[in-house]
């Protein structure tokens, strides 16, 4: 058993990180803390075929393995946490999805400006009604012709305001069989953002409205029955969740281990305190274990979707684990951990999301459960 990268692998990881540090080490606090997307970064990666990694190169992409992509964004995070949204954007999120299943027609119209950076696809699943009973949704596609209208709405849904299209869950009829998916021009007719809010991470969304919304049949992507295709391939979107909650928690951990390197109390390094020294031991322990566990769930996918069980023991975990020592760094760091000098309480606050979405930390480990006593568990109340 070998438990390093190849060395292909390490000279890619190299690669990226010399481009990161090069490109956008500078202005990292900065883009944190805008709500703007970095289009400028998009089109930075897109010209290092940071985008479409895994994607097959007769679609425009790099026909790399998933893990390939995970050391991307590890690498880019590594030097600026908020550029490895776009690594994720362009990998890991609806457009793995798109390149899976679309059609030529949508990977000409759709995958090529996703690809050169130029535009940006969102998901939409989440209804103020169907949460983590994602399969409750309500959103309605009906058919019209040779095309759909859609009605109904999406919340939580990340880029919302900034997407050009949503890959959105519909339903075509009754049921889990009933759902499948399309994707909607969020300019088009029939399409309505609501009130803009925001997260504790100030990540902005709106919901999305779809009144009699009209899409031809060349948006359809999985009609009736697709819903269980559509949510393997989600399976990369959570990577990718899991992915960013590490890497911003490692982030976190390597300044506060220089502050504590530098920093003097009591005419003594932080570093000298043996209370602190555990909390660094902890820290350490929990970043190793994270790491590995990701590193399998990618491994278990090579070019095609991770294990489904691999992915919620790792996402459970490394969302944990990425908020514990993203929180703790802050704590060492005092003061300055809290202040927004530093890209440490930003780490906080993004990885506190990914313990929510993408599949809860309490859903994946009933998934989790699921696999260790071998059978379902629905958690649908039964009709008295
Ligand atoms: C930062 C962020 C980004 C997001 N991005 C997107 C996106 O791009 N697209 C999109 O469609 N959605 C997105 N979401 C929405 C996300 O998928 C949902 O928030 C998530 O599925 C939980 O749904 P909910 O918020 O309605 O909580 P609820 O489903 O109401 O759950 C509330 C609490 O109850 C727990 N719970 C619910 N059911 C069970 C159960 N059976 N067993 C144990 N515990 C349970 C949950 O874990 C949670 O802690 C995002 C959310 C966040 C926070």
């Amino acid at each position: 058993m070998d438990f390093t990268l190849s060395p292909e692998q390490q000279e890619f990881q190299t690669a990226v990180r010399r481009f990161s540090e090069k490109t956008l080490l500078s202005g990292a606090v900065e883009r944190a803390h805008s709500q703007a997307y970095p289009w400028d970064v998009a089109r930075a990666m897109s010209s290092q075929g940071l985008l479409g990694i895994t994607i097959a190169e007769e679609d425009g992409g790099a026909g790399g393995s998933l893990m390939d992509a995970v050391i991307a964004i590890e690498a880019v995070a590594s030097v600026c946490p908020r550029s490895a949204d776009v690594i994720q954007a362009g990998n890991f999120g609806a457009i793995r999805v798109l390149a899976e299943y679309g059609t030529g027609f949508q990977k000409e119209k759709y995958l090529q400006p996703l690809l050169a950076g130029t535009a940006l696809i969102s998901v939409g699943m989440t209804e103020p009604e169907a949460g983590s009973a994602v399969t409750e949704l309500k959103t309605t596609a009906t058919k019209d012709g040779s095309g759909w209208r859609i009605n109904g709405s999406k919340i939580f849904t990340t880029h919302g305001p900034h997407a050009d299209f949503v890959l959105a869950y519909v339903r075509f009829g009754p049921g889990i069989n009933g759902i499948g998916s399309v994707l909607i021009e969020t300019k088009g007719e029939g399409v309505k953002l609501g009130k803009r809010s925001s997260f504790m991470s100030d990540e902005e969304w709106a919901e999305i409205f779809f009144d009699n919304a009209y899409i031809p049949g060349e948006q359809l992507v999985l009609g009736e029955g697709g819903f269980k295709r559509q949510i393997s391939g989600f399976n990369v979107e959570r990577i990718g969740n899991t992915s960013r909650s590490l890497a911003l928690g490692r982030y976190a951990y390597e300044e506060a281990r220089n502050w504590a390197m530098q920093r003097k109390q009591f005419g003594r390094l932080l570093c000298e305190f043996q209370g602190l020294q555990w909390k660094f031991a902890d820290m350490r322990i929990k970043l190793d274990a994270a790491q590995m566990l990701l590193y399998r769930a990618a491994a278990s996918a090579d070019t095609g979707f991770p294990s489904v069980m691999e992915t919620a023991i790792a996402k459970a975990y490394c969302n944990q684990v990425g908020f514990d020592v993203a929180n703790e760094a802050l704590q060492v760091m005092g003061g300055m951990g809290y202040s927004k000098e530093s890209l440490v309480e930003y780490c906080v606050r993004r990885c506190r999301g990914w313990m929510i979405a993408g599949g809860s930390i309490e859903i994946l480990k009933n998934r989790i459960a699921e696999g260790v006593f071998e059978r379902s568990f629905p958690q649908r109340a039964t009709s008295p």
